[in-house]
């Protein structure tokens, strides 16, 4: 199988999710949110293609790493090695976060038109939900671009049946605050 990238795993980042962070870059995104600051990773031929088992043995390989992160894009477009790395990633104990353009409710309503999106969501910690709204920006919520993001815990929310959001990540970002820098844009 393979996933379509945007470009080459990140490893070390502590700006896509809690803890240091490997970052799979997925390539392809259909949402078109006015102001994304990565439109080169909507097309769904760009980028380039990369065996899933290539980037399960990179991930494998990684050291000191608390989780993965699933980004591009939009790791829901590519749902078969979405799953495939966030399976993979959460039987060798790393956690999995994602972002997405859909909000977690949209996902539960396709989800009942296509199973993958839910088996999917199981394998997948925490979820940063939403599309980027430029007149919702904001360089000092942690970890998203924009304050109608939601941080949610997935494994809570599907059992509860709604998004169950984590407030302890809504608050002022002190670090984007004092570097004001253009990598602290997340989408
Ligand atoms: S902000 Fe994210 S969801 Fe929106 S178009 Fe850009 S990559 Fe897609």
């Amino acid at each position: 199988m393979y996933v379509r990238l945007a470009r080459p795993i990140e490893r070390d980042s502590i700006v896509d999710g809690e803890g240091l962070r490997t970052v799979v870059w997925t390539q392809g995104c259909a949402h078109n949110c006015f102001g994304c600051h990565n439109p080169s990773t909507h097309s769904f031929k760009d980028g380039f293609l990369e065996d899933v088992e290539v980037i399960k043995q990179q991930i494998k390989n990684s050291y000191n790493q608390d989780g993965v992160t699933l980004s591009g894009g939009d790791p829901f477009f590519q749902l078969d090695a979405s799953l495939e790395i966030a399976a993979f990633c959460q039987s060798i104990g790393l956690n999995v976060w994602a972002y997405t353009g859909y909000t977690f409710d949209q996902l539960m309503l396709l989800s009942k038109r296509n199973e993958k999106i839910l088996e999917l969501l199981k394998n997948i910690d925490i979820l940063v939900d939403g599309r980027f709204v430029l007149t919702e920006r904001s360089l000092e919520w942690k970890f998203r671009g924009s304050k109608n993001q939601r941080i949610i815990d997935v494994k809570k929310s599907l059992k509860q049946n709604k998004p169950v959001v984590i407030t302890k990540y809504n608050k002022m970002n002190s670090y984007n605050i004092l570097n004001n820098r253009e990598k602290n844009i997340y989408v």
